[in-house]
Parts: structure tokens; sequence; C-alpha cells
């Protein structure tokens, strides 16, 4: 089964994923966190994409695909989360997908209202050591469902300033994909404004 998970930034698709990955056994491909760990580790590709990122910009698409399909090339279930996020990805996962055999199976729609995403995002910390994000609001100082690290951040993209940016960089280059998924017949809306568990039945109910 392989799955992608689309919808704006703060809609829950991490939190969801580290989910779905235990109870179906997925490959996680979270091209936010392969990125940022390039950028921990200094790597050509995390310096070039870090302009981008702070800024709340996209990373230009040839880097990303050239990313995705060395990391999907001998997966079997993949869970994608964050990619495709432009109409030109989405054509090249899709040969990519003919050239090894594969399809995609579902495309879950994470829909939020914008206003409640500004305030989810702006009340996020992350994981220094797992990427997990957390509501401040839930425990400031330990990463309490993954790894106990002490280490949460505000990621510099979370802050106000990229936050409005990658709202305008999603309505732009990323909305026009449920269209493109909806005519495929590959669309199923989540209403993700509901709690963790309330998201987490909406999707075990497509999915069964
Ligand atoms: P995320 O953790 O998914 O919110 O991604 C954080 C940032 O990484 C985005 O705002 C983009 O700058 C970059 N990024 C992640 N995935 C992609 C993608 N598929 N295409 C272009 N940029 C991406």
């Amino acid at each position: 089964m392989n799955i992608i998970l689309l919808g704006p930034p703060g809609s829950g698709k991490g939190t969801q994923s580290y989910k779905l990955v235990e109870k179906y056994a997925l490959s996680h491909i979270s091209t936010g966190d392969i990125l940022r760990s390039q950028i921990t580790d200094k790597t050509s590709l995390g310096i070039e994409a870090k302009k981008y990122m702070d800024k709340g910009e996209l990373v230009p698409d040839q880097l990303i695909i050239d990313m995705v399909s060395s990391t999907t090339k001998n997966l079997e279930s993949i869970l994608l989360d964050g990619f495709p996020r432009t109409i030109n990805q989405a054509l090249s996962l899709e040969k990519e997908m003919e050239n090894l055999n594969k399809s995609i199976d579902y495309v879950l729609y994470f829909d939020v209202p914008f206003d409640d995403l500004i305030n989810r995002l702006s009340q996020r910390v992350s994981c220094k050591n797992c990427s997990k994000t957390f509501s401040k609001s839930d425990e400031e100082y330990i990463c309490l469902d993954g790894c106990s690290s002490q280490e949460l951040y505000q990621r510099e993209d979370d802050k106000p300033s990229a936050v409005s940016k990658r709202m305008e960089t999603y309505k732009e280059l990323t909305e026009p994909l449920l269209e493109f998924y909806e005519k495929k017949s590959l669309l199923s809306k989540i209403r993700a404004n509901s709690s963790i568990l309330e998201v987490s039945l909406q999707i075990d109910k497509i999915l069964q």
C-alpha cells in the first residue's frame, strides 16, 4: 500500500504519519525531515535547501525529485509525507511509480481552516532529536511521545514571518494537487481539525 499525505503546514500530517507507519508497516518518507537532517549534517543539499526553507519557500523541484527517487527505489509500502508539493513533483512521482510497476493507492487530504493553522504553527515546538512536534501547551520541555529528549525548539519556518509565506506557497503551488488527485479518484478528505484520535479513526475507516 502506497499513501500520500497532502495538506497545508500544521495540518497534522507528521503526527498521523508516526501512527500510520506503526499500524500499517509503512516506510515513512518525510521530505521535510530528510532536508532538516541534511541541514544538520551540513551537506551541500542541506546548505542549498536551508536558503529556501528558512524563508518559507519550496526547495526547487529537481533537488527534491532526485532526493525522493533515490530513497523510494528499494521500498515496498511507502508513506509520502510532504511530497509531492507541486504538480511537477506529482508528475515525476507518477512516472517513477510506473517505471517501478507500483502505484499510489490513497491520497489523504488533511483539511483544516487556515486560521487554525496559523495558531497551531505559532504554538508548535519540534524535537531536535526525532523531529516529532508538540503544542507548547502540552509539555514544553520534553519529547513525550518519542525519545524523551529535552531539546525542543521552534523551527525557523514556524516563526510568524515564514508561516505566512508557507501558507501563500501552499495555496499557489500545492493546492492544485487536490484537483489533480481528485480527477484520478485517489483523494480522500480528512476533517483534520479534530483530535488526534478522531483523525486517526477517520483514516482507519478509509484504509480498511
Ligand atoms: P515540512 O517539514 O514538510 O513542513 O517541510 C519544511 C520545508 O521543507 C518546506 O517549507 C519546504 O521549504 C521544504 N520542503 C519539504 N518538502 C518539500 C517538497 N516536496 N518540495 C519542496 N520543498 C519541500
